[in-house]
């Protein structure tokens, strides 16, 4: 597989080199020159997932590692299910919360642990990502323990739910987490300007494991082709994808299943009241604002960082802009949302009420739409108790955590305090 740098197309790695940068110069993205079509598509829905998945991963990187070792990898990331349940009448929920962390980012984060130890072998790895939420605990998780990485967890103060925060923060050993006085966006800013940093760089063998690692995004492609694979025949050529959308990873994923050949109508991108996209697509103008704390806390981002590659799909033809829409949903609308999923007889939580009720605006009968559900609801408890007023169980995953002791380290948004902080933490 080679990648191309979407700001300066003279940089063209391989799928190692990208997964090991993360960025490219001067902050690209890495995006595949070409992506490979399946010629074989209703076969490979007819596959269980992860033999499904490690098809399609080969086909679009497995020249580097070799078939065996990428369905080996597959077969070690993707140890748990992605259930599509049936809400109502031409409406479904894809659960992607059945990982150890309870959020759709532990299938990428487990698949770039895979990459990782296949593309660095011994050396040593420093990861600094920023997180609003759920990537910290998937990458917590992910690489808790492992021998000659280091990890440097960054998020907003104040901004990531209590028990968010316990299943990042709790794990020590290699794993450090640091609370910004800022926003989501401050710290991936810092990680951006780390980056830039040569000394950081290569002093630290510095990488990021948020969404603008190639690796995530390879890995989630695998769960849309599930999505469709579960519904019933005759309306798969229908499916209108409804994706609760942030940093713009997860749709992107979305688009690249389909430009591999995966029959979707249409996408919403769906948004919180941190609406750049919904305006963008309006205007044309990127004019990104102050970002505002939301009950869907995941997705309380104003630059999202993955839109260059999506947008980058529009300009290569390989996706037609018309099939995009995008929807903003306010915090009132989010609440009802998950009380209408509950009268339902299914139980939400904020993100996937949001991606919920964009869907419900444009849906027409003939259409069968799917919302993703990208964390499960008790992640975020009291929220959800709070809208509807009953009492929501913690799975053990989370009531393990609980009531442990939180670890995290303090720091203003400021890149010299980061830096002195990596060095002395991280050199000891
Ligand atoms: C990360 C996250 C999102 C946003 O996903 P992007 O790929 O960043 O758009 C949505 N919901 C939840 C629960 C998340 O953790």
């Amino acid at each position: 597989m080679e990648l191309v740098n979407l700001k300066d197309s003279s940089e063209v790695v391989s799928f190692s080199q990208a997964v090991k940068q993360g960025l490219g110069r001067n902050q690209g993205l890495f995006f595949p020159t070409s992506l490979p079509k399946l010629d074989n598509v209703d076969a490979l829905l007819e596959m269980p997932f992860q033999q499904r998945s490690a098809y399609i991963l080969n086909t679009l990187i497995g020249d580097e590692f070799g078939e065996e070792t990428v369905t080996e990898m597959v077969n070690n990331a993707f140890q748990f299910t992605a259930p599509l349940a049936h809400v109502a009448d031409n409406v479904y929920s894809l659960e992607l919360y059945h990982g150890p962390t309870l959020a759709f980012k532990d299938f990428g984060a487990r698949f770039m642990a895979q990459c990782l130890a296949q593309v660095t072998g011994d050396n040593p790895v420093t990861i600094l990502t920023a997180t609003s939420g759920d990537t910290g605990a998937a990458v917590a998780h992910a690489f808790h323990g492992l021998d000659n990485i280091q990890v440097v967890i960054l998020y907003p103060k104040g901004m990531v739910s209590v028990l968010q925060e316990k299943q990042f923060s709790t794990l020590g050993d290699n794993i450090h987490s640091v609370e910004i006085e800022g926003a989501f966006d401050d710290c991936q800013a810092l990680v951006k300007q780390a980056f830039d940093d040569e000394q950081i760089k290569t002093e630290l063998h510095l990488n990021s494991a948020n969404s603008i690692n190639i690796a995530r995004l390879m890995a989630q492609v695998c769960y849309y082709f599930e999505a469709v694979a579960q519904l019933p025949a005759e309306k798969r050529a229908e499916a209108v994808i409804s994706v609760p959308s942030g940093n713009f990873g997860n749709l992107a994923a979305a688009m690249i299943a389909k430009v591999m050949g995966l029959p979707i109508k249409r996408f919403i991108a769906s948004t919180n009241v941190n609406d750049t996209v919904p305006r963008y697509l309006l205007s044309g103008l990127w004019e990104p604002k102050k970002t505002v704390a939301t009950i869907s806390n995941a997705m309380d981002i104003s630059s999202p960082n993955n839109w260059p590659r999506i947008e980058a799909m529009f300009e290569q033809g390989l996706v037609d802009k018309a099939l995009l829409t995008a929807e903003s949903v306010d915090e009132d609308y989010t609440q009802i949302g998950v009380r209408q999923l509950n009268d339902l007889g299914y139980l939400s939580e904020p993100h996937a009420a949001v991606a919920y009720k964009a869907l419900k605006r444009t849906l027409a009968d003939d259409e069968t739409g799917i919302f993703l559900g990208t964390a499960h609801p008790a992640k975020f408890k009291e929220t959800v108790e709070n809208i509807l007023g009953t009492p929501v169980a913690l799975p053990k995953a989370l009531s393990d955590v609980a009531n442990k002791e939180l670890l995290s380290d303090s720091l203003p948004a400021d890149f010299d305090a980061l830096k002195s902080y990596m060095f002395t933490t991280l050199k000891a």
